[in-house]
């Protein structure tokens, strides 16, 4: 079998890390496991393009734990499940419990909009006990506002309470890191952003807030939806004082943070303004149909599921797989150069 020559070569005679031409070494896995929500953010997925995969086009469990399995063995030591909304998706509490059982992967996170943490399982936990007792260390749960009425209007559903409920659930079951990622939109959220600043000091969790990238639709970019991250600081420095840059501190991401006088840390995540935004970039993603994208803002993706379908192919020609997508990817994104989406968001995996 030919395909397999060259890849058993890639993957077991090289070092097993994966770099790729620019420097950016890659340990870091996005996987979304479903393109459906039970929310409908506007700049993630627009109204009008609803279309959901048929579940055979969704890669199985199975297929993704094949997937992160070679994936480890390549360097990768951190997953972060995403979506759509991955508490969604059926028996996802039995998927992410076997991720967190692959050798090599010491860090499982899942993105969230938080709505369903709080909800109960058949043995009487909240779905985010159960996530932490699976060995999952950090949530990054969206909230964008606390207003019900702006809520609304973001999420198209009235679930501020849930997401609130959620959020309390993480902290209850002793999930070590838990972030709050805010979305900038202007006319939308900019006055929402002191409150969620003591929502964040009062519960002790870390704030990020995050400019819109036109990954679905490129209206986010408008004057009257953009707000770069500079601008939402210097509003909240209006209240807050001065915010000292902390460039000693970082997560394991483009954000950088800055300081309240009272200690607070908040983060700012400027995929379009910050100019370094790629420069630490260590990341893959795994869309819920099994492309393997090396970069969320360019169009590159290539088919592994066609790789994990075919019963000629084996782990090493997945790692080799691997390897060719690493070395194209890019040395940054394409966003600042009339990025025209191709996808929508939610099909890629935030
Ligand atoms: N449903 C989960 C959630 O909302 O966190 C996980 C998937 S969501 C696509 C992941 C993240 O992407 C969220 O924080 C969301 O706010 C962010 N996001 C979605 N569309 C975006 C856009 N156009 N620009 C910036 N962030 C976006
Ligand atoms: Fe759903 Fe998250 Fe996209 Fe909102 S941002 S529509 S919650 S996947």
């Amino acid at each position: 079998m030919v395909p397999h020559a060259v890849s058993d070569i890639l993957a077991f005679r090289f070092p097993k890390r994966m770099e790729d031409l620019h420097g950016h070494l890659i340990s870091y896995l996005r996987v979304s496991i479903t393109d459906r929500c039970n929310e409908r953010c506007h700049y993630c997925m627009p109204e009008e393009e609803q279309d959901w995969l048929a579940r055979e086009e969704v890669l199985s469990y199975e297929e993704i734990l094949r997937t992160v399995r070679v994936a480890a063995l390549l360097g990768v030591k951190k997953i972060r499940v995403t979506g759509g909304e991955p508490l969604t998706r059926r028996n996802v509490l039995w998927f992410v419990d076997q991720l967190c059982e692959i050798d090599g992967i010491d860090d499982v996170g899942i993105s969230t909009n938080g709505t369903l943490l709080g909800k109960t399982t058949k043995d009487g936990r909240t779905y985010a006990k159960a996530l932490k007792d699976a060995g999952v260390r950090s949530v990054n749960i969206s909230l964008d506002t606390l207003d019900a009425k702006a809520y609304h209007r973001t999420t198209g559903r009235d679930l501020l309470n849930a997401a609130i409920g959620g959020i309390d659930a993480a902290r209850d079951a002793g999930i070590e890191k838990i972030k709050i990622n805010t979305v900038l939109m202007r006319n939308r959220n900019e006055n929402d952003l002191w409150d969620l600043v003591d929502f964040a000091h009062d519960r002790d969790l870390l704030l990020r807030f995050i400019e819109l990238m036109p990954v679905s639709t490129t209206e986010v970019l408008e004057d009257d939806q953009f707000f770069t991250v500079n601008d939402a600081r210097k509003l909240l420095e209006f209240r807050l004082g001065e915010l000292s840059f902390r460039p000693d501190f970082r997560t394991n991401g483009p954000a950088r943070y800055y300081e309240r006088g009272n200690g607070q840390l908040l983060g700012f995540i400027g995929a379009m303004s910050d100019f370094h935004f790629c420069e630490t970039c260590n990341k893959l993603r795994l869309t819920c149909e099994g492309k393997l994208r090396p970069c969320l803002g360019s169009h590159m993706e290539f088919d592994l599921r066609k790789v994990l379908r075919d019963p000629q192919m084996s782990d090493a020609d997945i790692a080799g797989f691997f390897r060719d997508v690493v070395a194209r990817k890019p040395k940054e994104h394409d966003f600042r150069n009339a990025y025209e989406p191709g996808r929508r968001m939610i099909a890629i995996g935030g």
